[in-house]
């Protein structure tokens, strides 16, 4: 078992599963654990591991060619989260991006055919995908707050408006854009290429979070796509809604694997570290430090684990998806402080790791539903009552 299974999880899961996990563990190691500082300093993301990862073929553990879900997928989606966060939460996110958040976009709102044309390419990394909600004006909001439109104009559409935080997107080869109908106020999805004229992607700079992570802000400028980009199955924002449900469960996880990551940095620091000429791990209040955080970490498997088989039963809904996010990330939140209180001075230095998951936390607690939303999902469905406007 890996230090931060304290209940031996890994025998839970198929050989299959196992085999997976194995395998990202050993790319996180050998591919991403050399590099991943000079990029994380440099604010941009090392586009030669997507090659790399392209070899892993994870998506197919996940996807069906068709759009269809694999029996076991959060589970499989959950333990590659898992075992990329523990080493560098920015490629889980890049990975959650391309094979969640854009995949699940096209397969969920998505024709046959669309289908077919798109998401092969997709489960096997030759083209990479970028999904764009969050507005510069609404993040919490965009459902009702929505400013950017579309327009049917002859045989295509004229998209305007703006997209902030788009991840992936200063390289992907498409964005999914969300937008209203201005004649009808119905939510649309559109696969909108790269290079399209109209649409441009500036680099987000100076984020102090998933800095591997290259987040773009998208500008839409009466750009035109033929009506075959838009995603004709969209059923407005339910289909925003289900995607968002699908990837929540994968950001409860990436909650748990970068709180194990730091909770491991933690230990092995402390095993090693001398003061007062002992091992630091030799004092109470360190050992105290280090139980806390175990507990955390082996709760928070037990939570997502359990998320994960409701969803693959098709049992989870939103408030389901909506806990585990908001308690993992907060969690984590603690977790990562903790461990990097473990490092004294040398924890807010990038060379020694626990910095980078301390930082990126702050992401987790932040996107795909802040805390407060996440919260007032929950609130919303086990009162009967909503504190939404
Ligand atoms: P706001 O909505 O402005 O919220 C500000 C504060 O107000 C928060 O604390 C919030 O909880 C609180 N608040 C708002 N409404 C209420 C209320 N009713 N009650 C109580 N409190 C409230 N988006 C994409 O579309 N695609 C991406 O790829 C993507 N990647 C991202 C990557 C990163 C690193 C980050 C930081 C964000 C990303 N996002 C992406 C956007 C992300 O989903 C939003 O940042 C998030 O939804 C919060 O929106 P906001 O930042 O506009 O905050």
């Amino acid at each position: 078992a890996a230090d931060g299974d304290f209940y031996d999880y890994l025998d839970t899961l198929t050989d299959a599963q196992v085999e997976v996990a194995g395998r990202v563990h050993a790319f996180m190691r050998a591919e991403v654990m050399p590099v991943m500082n000079e990029y994380w300093s440099r604010d941009e993301f090392p586009r030669d591991l997507i090659g790399k990862m392209r070899e892993l073929n994870l998506l197919r553990a996940i996807w069906n060619e068709d759009g269809t879900r694999r029996p076991d997928a959060t589970i499989m989606e959950g333990i590659i989260t898992l075992e990329a966060c523990r080493v560098d939460v920015s490629t889980a996110v890049f990975f959650g991006v391309h094979g969640g958040l854009a995949f699940a976009s096209i397969a969920l709102g998505g024709s046959e055919e669309q289908k077919k044309r798109w998401l092969p390419d997709m489960l096997d990394m030759r083209r990479i995908g970028a999904f764009g909600l969050t507005e510069p004006e609404g993040g919490s909001q965009v459902s009702e707050g929505m400013r950017t439109t579309c327009r049917r104009d002859g045989d295509g559409w004229v998209l305007n408006g703006e997209k902030k935080w788009i991840g992936n997107s200063t390289f992907s080869d498409f964005t999914v854009i969300w937008a209203r109908d201005e004649e009808t106020s119905e939510v649309r999805g559109f696969v909108v290429e790269a290079g399209t004229p109209g649409y441009s992607v500036e680099k987000i700079q100076g984020k102090i979070a998933l800095r591997m992570v290259e987040n773009g802000h998208i500008t839409l400028q009466d750009c035109r796509v033929a009506d075959e980009f838009r995603l004709q199955a969209v059923q407005g924002w339910d289909t925003v809604s289900d995607v968002l449900k699908l990837t929540r469960a994968g950001v409860a996880w990436q909650g748990v694997g970068c709180a194990m990551g730091a909770y491991e940095l933690a230990l092995a620091y402390a095993q090693q570290r001398k003061q007062f000429g002992k091992r630091i791990g030799e004092f109470q209040l360190v050992q105290n430090h280090l139980v806390l955080m175990l507990a955390d970490v082996t709760a928070m498997l037990g939570m997502v684990t359990r998320l994960s088989h409701l969803a693959d039963e098709g049992r989870m809904d939103d408030a389901h998806a909506a806990l585990a996010k908001v308690h993992t990330a907060a969690r984590c939140r603690e977790v990562v402080a903790r461990a990097r209180e473990v490092f004294g001075g040398n924890g807010i230095l990038l060379e020694h790791g626990v910095a980078k998951h301390f930082a990126d936390t702050e992401a987790i607690y932040s996107y795909e539903g802040t805390n407060e939303i996440n919260t007032l999902v929950v609130g919303r469905a086990v009162t009967g009552l909503s504190a939404f406007v």
